[in-house]
């Protein structure tokens, strides 16, 4: 193979790794996507505070460190599975509660700490 040919066959595989960097982001998206629709149809109600809105998306993140630390010390880990499906489905689940989180933005309402008072 000449130096020409060598480049050539160089280009060609840069542009199979976009291709497959694109791919695995484009299925990503559409996990996402899936489970932000599935989750909404399971639980319709959100909350209108933000900060149990932000707990259940660190409640995934949370999900997803367990797995991540699982998977690096596999030795300790006390959880059956595979890690690596395991950290991709809390990834996903965190996305798209985060995405969730988002689309709620505008009726978020700030708590007035009197309202409750009964004293
Ligand atoms: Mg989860």
């Amino acid at each position: 193979m000449n130096a020409t040919q060598q480049m050539a066959r160089a280009e060609r595989m840069d542009r199979m790794s976009e291709i497959r960097d694109r791919a695995i982001e484009t299925l990503a998206l559409i996990a996402i996507e899936e489970e932000y629709e599935k989750a909404c149809t399971k639980y319709p109600l959100w909350p209108e505070d933000p900060v149990h809105a932000a707990g259940i998306v660190t409640e995934e993140a949370g999900e997803l460190i367990q797995a991540a630390l699982d998977h690096t010390y596999h030795d300790l880990n006390h959880h059956d599975g595979d890690t690596l499906k395991r950290m991709e489905k809390e990834a996903i689940q965190t996305v798209a509660m985060a995405l969730r989180f988002l689309v709620n933005l505008s009726k978020y309402r700030k708590f007035d700490k009197r309202e409750n008072n009964n004293g």
